[in-house]
């Protein structure tokens, strides 16, 4: 590994490491929502929410190994697989990017302009999620979630990631998109990904001031939504204006009480069954 991509690889980790740090701190302090908890007697039958604090405690730490499980196969798969993929397609890929690309887009003018590429992949890439029975098997674990915080930033299924990392180095390598940019969209994905996932409390000014642009906890929670309309709209990652050109932006208004999940579903799976929900039958 060169000496750049090491440095932004290390800085990758702790500005994003803080970052998770701050926003879950705050979502603790701050909450929009009221925490949802699956109670151990909730596992295999319809209920309402938790109410002793026990249940709560025991709901809340299970929903948090869920996430963090999840997270952690991926951490251990990342360098074997994704890490690969990505250097392999950004080295290796066809080299046409004509020097005018280098020339008038070069430095922080080449990496907005690389952003913004990979942005419009991710938004293709989930829509795609959603709409392919195939890879919505792996995504809808992430959708299983009942509650929202920084911790569903990190809750994906390893096929999930394993796909995306192969589609995506398609794209980095068709496009010729260098490996510097991939790695420092990576980073302002997982930054977003945490800030929209957060269940923080923001001024409404703030919130709706900074929605004209990127995605917010207020439009990401709809496609939380456990109505399947609102799941299927709202899949920006980055920039708000895609699912405005897409026309695929949601008109509900995230409520403190909005039910979230997916439709039909009244209980998160365990770790076992969230592992093996795509070999079964898709909802
Ligand atoms: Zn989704």
């Amino acid at each position: 590994m060169d000496a750049t991509i090491e440095t932004i690889v290390l800085l990758k980790g702790a500005v994003v490491g803080a970052w998770f740090l701050v926003w879950f701190a705050l979502e603790r302090f701050r909450p929009a929502a009221r925490e949802w908890v699956q109670s151990p007697s909730q596992s295999s039958s319809v209920g309402a929410a938790a109410t002793s604090e026990d249940d709560k405690r025991m709901g809340r730490f299970n929903r948090w190994f869920r996430n963090g499980a999840l997270f952690a196969i991926n951490t251990l798969l990342s360098p074997a697989i994704v890490i690969p993929i990505s250097t392999v397609m950004a080295a290796y890929g066809p080299d046409w990017r004509p020097d005018w690309v280098g020339q008038a887009y070069g430095g922080w003018a080449g990496l907005a302009l690389d952003i913004l590429l990979l942005d419009l992949f991710i938004y293709v890439w989930h829509r795609a999620n959603h709409v392919l029975p195939f890879l919505w098997r792996f995504h809808q674990v992430h959708h299983f979630d009942r509650h929202l915080d920084t911790t569903s930033a990190v809750r994906f299924h390893f096929g999930e990631v394993v796909l995306s990392a192969v589609t995506r180095g398609l794209y980095v390598g068709l496009l010729d998109i260098p490996l510097t940019s991939v790695l420092v969209f990576e980073a302002v994905v997982l930054l977003c990904s945490i800030f929209h996932h957060s269940n923080a409390r923001l001024p409404a000014g703030v919130e709706r001031a900074l929605s004209m642009v990127i995605i917010t906890p207020g439009i990401h929670w709809v496609h939380h939504h456990a109505v399947r309309k609102d799941t299927d709209s709202n899949y920006g990652t980055l920039f708000s204006f895609w699912d405005r050109v897409f026309g695929s932006r949601s008109k509900t208004a995230r409520w403190a009480e909005m039910p979230i999940g997916l439709e039909g579903e009244t209980v998160d799976k365990s770790l076992v069954g969230l592992l093996l929900a795509p070999i079964q039958r898709p909802r």
